[in-house]
């Protein structure tokens, strides 16, 4: 009897593998719809809604990776003290995910009386180290399910959807709207119309103007235009056919400089040609009438072991108003697999000149790194004895011992880079705002277009992938940013790096559970005796979106008018400090303030970039600072986190009551 159950039970999973091969070979066949990351070649457009009932484990991103794979069980109840009330077409009606509900837990605030969002904690076989997990509580197991979304539309990621899975949530189809995660494609305007105010997506509507290599050009140039060497962060560019006549007549006058050739929308590697300023007639006709962009080719980049490399460096952007971003701490480095020259005559070897995973995996003479399995641990372990990198591919934290090992200013090259990284996402700020409100129709409404169902300014979230090339004087110059990055788990370097990056985000960007999960208990996440706050309250306030830009206008005047008082009356600013400024802050402000440190207070591995302590220098590259910048700004001139230690706060400041980082 037994034994006739098992192989029952063995012929399902055949049948199922059968089912998932051929759905493999199915998606393979289609092509891509549009560009994503360069080691992402697999954005795959499938039938609308085929097949959004599977969460089980997709098996495209290069290696077969199982973190936490949950065989497919028979049809029966998964909960057995609720009747399911799940539609067709959800999980759990074709494909219930195992004898096992999924478990969510919550993380605490730091603060008192504030609601705890859903933790996604990292999975084992992922093996990074987990974060420390003593404000974490178990939420209700009686409470209702939460659910995400992830569309066909982009490429299914095991490192996605294991962190969506692990953090207790269940897959739904994008149109039930139940979802309050959303992982997909930009989001459209008919979507982000019915968002809820605690709904939140993986994309902010317009941000091709960060991901295209013509229009992140013409976002910097703008810049570079105005503020001169400050803002060279990225090499010359041409955007082509239009520029040709510019770009000759550089041509002409650098004969010593060297060019790259892209296509605006490829990645990969695909298509791009290094020229030398010394072009064959034939090839000049051939670039005046193609579109692209050329850029001016970096001739002298910093190079290990005789290599090229370049970093791909994970930035998450929380809102563009007020700007938050973080950087992850963890990235990757990537090697050219042929020993690099500037010589013309080596200009087409891509494999010494393009540092692609994509191109160089090619090479016989690429290494996979050997992360997971000790080897990153050991202080030399990035170098042979003839000072060669022992893999093509490191982590940061194998870059960073390198740069100590040789002396050079790790340091000092990771704050260039958050520079870079700020300043070009400040540069983009216009035209996303632009298209945020076009997508809500709303005209001239800034960041505070609200959309009828509730979409607001903090319902959007980005992971960035910024590709970054150091020269030999160590200065960091962008080469592009990647606003679908990819996040495949090819190798256990990559799915520690990219599973724990994933989770980390979603537990900063706050997703925040419908208070029955956590009401009956309601002192393990400081939920306020007085009960005068409610979560989707607070959600609303957090994101600064309870009131119009009008009234935003007219408290960032007061502010600014107090800060010019201080700054008029010498004798009394001599004797003052920054706390000052924030003596003004009202109620709103301080509702920005305290979600702010609630995010860094469990940011993971991510760094919070901005705001920081140093942002006034960035205010003059805003067109108008924002309300919502100069209260973060102001809040990080006088002490960030160290405020909420003092025992002057307004009363309707939360008090903190945590203070350790998870
Ligand atoms: P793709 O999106 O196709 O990957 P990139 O802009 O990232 O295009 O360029 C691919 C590779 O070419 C980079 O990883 C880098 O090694 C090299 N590269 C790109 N631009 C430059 C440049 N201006 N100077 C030197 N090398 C460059």
């Amino acid at each position: 009897m037994l034994s006739r159950r098992r192989r029952a039970f063995h012929l399902r999973r055949v049948m199922l593998a059968a089912g998932l091969w051929m759905k493999l070979r199915k998606r393979r066949r289609c092509a891509p719809t549009s560009r994503q990351d360069s080691e992402n070649p697999l954005l795959t457009a499938t039938k609308k809604g085929s097949d959004e009932t599977m969460d089980v484990e997709d098996v495209m991103d290069g290696a077969p990776s199982d973190d936490n794979f949950e065989p497919p069980q028979p049809r029966g109840p998964v909960r057995s003290r609720k009747p399911p009330t799940r539609k067709p077409g959800e999980e759990g009606d074709t494909l219930p995910s195992g004898p096992k509900p999924r478990k969510i837990q919550l993380l605490r605030s730091v603060f008192e009386g504030r609601p705890p969002v859903v933790l996604f904690s990292y999975t084992q076989a992922c093996c990074a180290e987990q974060r420390p997990l003593d404000r974490a509580v178990p939420a209700d197991e009686d409470g209702p399910r939460m659910f995400y979304s992830h569309t066909d539309a982009i490429h299914q990621y095991n490192a996605v959807i294991n962190i969506l899975r692990h953090g207790g949530l269940y897959r739904v189809r994008a149109e039930t709207n139940r979802w309050t995660v959303l992982w997909s494609l930009h989001p459209t305007p008919e979507q982000l119309q019915r968002f809820s105010p605690v709904q939140r997506a993986n994309h902010f509507p317009g941000s091709y103007h960060l991901g295209r290599k013509d229009l992140i050009w013409r976002n910097l140039a703008k810049m570079q235009q105005r503020f001169g060497k400050e803002y060279q962060i990225t090499p010359q560019g041409y955007i082509l056919p239009k520029a040709f006549l510019a770009w000759d007549a550089a041509r002409l006058r650098q004969s010593d400089a060297l060019w790259i050739w892209k296509p605006c929308s490829q990645s990969c590697g695909r298509g791009i040609t290094v020229l030398s300023s010394d072009v064959p007639e034939e090839q000049l006709r051939d670039l005046a009438k193609k579109r692209g962009i050329i850029q001016r080719y970096i001739p002298n980049p910093l190079l290990i072991g005789g290599r090229k490399f370049d970093m791909r460096i994970y930035v998450v952007v929380l809102s563009y108003d007020p700007l938050k971003v973080f950087i992850n701490d963890e990235g990757l480095v990537r090697f050219a697999t042929e020993l690099y020259s500037d010589a013309v005559e080596t200009l087409q070897s891509r494999m010494m000149h393009l540092t692609n995973y994509s191109v160089n995996k090619q090479n016989p003479a690429f290494v996979q790194n050997l992360d997971g399995q000790g080897e990153e641990e050991k202080e030399d372990a990035g170098v042979d004895e003839a000072g060669q990198p022992k893999a093509s591919k490191w982590s940061l934290k194998e870059l960073r011992i390198h740069f100590a090992r040789e002396s050079l200013d790790f340091d000092a090259l990771w704050e260039a880079m958050k520079d870079l990284v700020i300043k070009t996402l400040i540069s983009v700020e216009e035209p996303l705002k632009a298209d945020w409100c076009k997508t809500l129709g709303i005209e001239d409404g800034g960041w505070s277009a609200r959309g009828p169902g509730g979409a607001h300014r903090g319902s959007c979230f980005e992971i960035y992938g910024f590709d970054i090339l150091v020269d030999r004087s160590l200065k960091p110059w962008l080469l592009e940013v990647n606003i679908c990055p990819s996040l495949s788990s090819g190798s256990p370097l990559d799915k520690r790096i990219k599973t724990k990056l994933v989770a980390d985000v979603l537990t900063l960007v706050g997703v925040h559970p419908p208070a029955a999960l956590w009401k009956l208990s309601p002192e393990s996440v400081h939920w306020p005796a007085s009960g005068n706050v409610s979560p989707s309250d607070d959600n609303e306030a957090a994101a600064g979106c309870l009131i119009s830009e009008d009234e935003m206008r007219k408290r960032a005047l007061k502010l600014v008018l107090g800060t010019l008082f201080l700054v008029q009356d010498q004798l009394y600013l001599a004797g003052q400090s920054p706390q000052e400024a924030v003596s003004l802050f009202d109620e709103v402000a301080w509702e920005l303030v305290v979600e702010a440190h609630d995010q860094e207070m469990r940011s993971g591995g991510l760094e919070m970039a901005f705001p920081c302590p140093n942002g006034s220098r960035y205010v003059q590259y805003w067109g108008e600072e924002s309300y919502c910048n100069l209260v973060l700004r102001k809040w990080q001139e006088a002490g960030g986190d160290a405020i909420f230690r003092s025992k002057k706060l307004p009363p309707w400041v939360p008090r903190q009551v945590c203070f350790s980082k998870t």
